[in-house]
């Protein structure tokens, strides 16, 4: 019997937010929607599914990138066309929590960018346009674009004609019509799998090397970056690297009109250069001289680690530990040895039937038990190291009760864990309860890897 089990990405939309757009350098419309995978048997879901992430595509050029859904206050039903109304709703404090990005655009458009600067955005295209392409050549086996029409079609016309043959009353006719149906479905079925095979090639061609060759653009790349950064992805076997070969994209390059830097009178040409690294810049934890943007950054980027941890310790199924753990191994234990001193010391059949019954109740009482103790702890783990570490991360922010309110309600509306399992009221008590002592604040927990729970287990 053939068993078709494994998994398969869902994605959930939930929204539409303002967001940075890397390739069109501004503030766009965003679809959001949450990634997920779930085992299936025979195409139907089992088990719960495990948030992989979110991703938002541009609604402006259609680009996909990772986001934050934490980030926002809000996903709007609709895009709409007012950037600055979708932005009041979703990601007020976008100005501030962007300003470097934003900066980094602007400079770009009036032709003041450092090199290291624009070696940096050089760089972020290239990545971007990377990911985009693995995506795309990697479902391959997606059914879609031309390919897709094409097999409709010869399923759709095999039907008919086949449907009109089984009219016919001449047996001689009937021949003839089938051997068509015959010949069209297998030289259609043929073509719709050369262009299903061949579309990621067509969607590369028509949609992301237009879109990288506008990003790369205003940079003005020379011959010998493109050959350089391109030969770079092929070293890292990216596709990008592989499928496009530099004169391609450097014909590409040449077809769009270099965009004119800006002059804009009153802008000062002797800025100090914006700090080029990802990383956020070390500055002291104190809530009085954090700029708003960053106070939220910081306090988004703590609830973030909490929420990852939260989602590993929730998902992926039971791990066995803790007193589930030692229940279960307690229970075979305990069954093998009453069942092994059972069948020496039992004589007749009414006292083997006595032992099998001890034996069986033993199982069932001690699975049920440790089932029990198996789906506490997720919450036992949760109550009593992940709160206690949250709690202890967020106390210099000094938050009110309305930003914990909306933290966790965005992290809900994300589908984060975090914000079903934590009440707001109750981090609201814990953080009024610690917060009578001040001592010497302790170090963010920004920087900590997402630690999960997964390798204390038993087994
Ligand atoms: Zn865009």
């Amino acid at each position: 019997m053939l068993i078709l089990w494994g998994t398969r990405q869902q994605q959930h939309k939930l929204g539409f937010v303002a967001e940075f757009c890397p390739v069109c350098r501004k503030i766009t419309p965003f679809h959001v929607s949450a990634i997920r995978t779930v085992s299936h048997l025979y195409g139907v879901a089992v088990g719960s599914a495990q948030a992989l992430g979110h991703t938002g595509n541009c609604e402006a050029c259609g680009t996909r990138i990772a986001l934050n859904a934490a980030d926002y206050r809000g996903f709007s039903r609709e895009a709409g066309s007012d950037v600055e109304a979708l932005i009041q709703q979703t990601f007020p404090e976008i100005r501030a929590r962007r300003g470097q990005r934003l900066e980094l655009a602007e400079c770009l458009r009036t032709g003041t960018l450092y090199p290291a600067e624009r070696a940096l955005l050089l760089a972020e295209a290239f990545e971007i346009f990377a990911h985009l392409t693995e995506a795309n050549f990697s479902d391959a086996t997606q059914i879609r674009g031309r390919g897709a029409w094409c097999g409709l079609g010869t399923i759709v016309l095999c039907v008919g004609l086949g449907w009109a043959a089984s009219n016919l009353t001449d047996s001689t006719h009937q021949d003839y019509a089938m051997l068509a149906v015959f010949t069209i479905a297998v030289f259609g079925g043929l073509a719709s799998l050369i262009l299903l095979a061949t579309e990621p090639r067509r969607s590369f061609a028509r949609k992301i090397l237009p879109n990288f060759a506008a990003m790369l653009r205003p940079l003005r790349p020379s011959r010998e970056e493109i050959a350089d950064l391109l030969a770079r992805l092929k070293q890292a076997r990216l596709k990008l690297g592989k499928r496009l070969k530099p004169e391609r994209l450097w014909k590409a390059l040449e077809a769009l009109p270099v965009p004119e830097p800006v002059e804009e009178t009153g802008r000062p040409r002797d800025r100090d250069p914006l700090p080029v690294s990802s990383a956020p810049p070390p500055i002291p934890l104190d809530s009085a001289t954090l700029a708003a943007g960053e106070r939220t950054a910081r306090i988004i980027e703590t609830f973030q680690t909490f929420a990852e941890r939260t989602q590993a310790n929730y998902g992926g199924g039971l791990h066995v530990r803790g007193r589930g753990g030692w229940g279960c191994l307690g229970t075979i234990l305990l069954c093998i040895a009453v069942g092994w001193a059972g069948a020496h010391l039992a004589s007749g059949h009414d006292q083997e039937d006595h032992v099998f019954q001890i034996v069986a109740t033993i199982a069932v009482a001690g699975g049920i038990y440790s089932l029990v103790q198996l789906f506490l702890e997720q919450g036992r783990i949760f109550h009593r190291k992940i709160c206690p570490e949250l709690v202890a991360a967020l106390r210099p922010f000094e938050l009110s009760r309305e930003e914990i309110h909306d933290i966790l309600g965005r992290f809900r509306a994300a589908g984060f864990k975090l914000g079903t399992k934590l009440q707001p009221e109750w981090l609201c008590a814990a953080l009024d309860a610690q917060s009578a002592p001040v001592g010497p604040p302790p170090m963010p927990q920004s920087g900590m890897p997402a630690a999960s729970y997964q390798d204390d287990g038993l087994f």
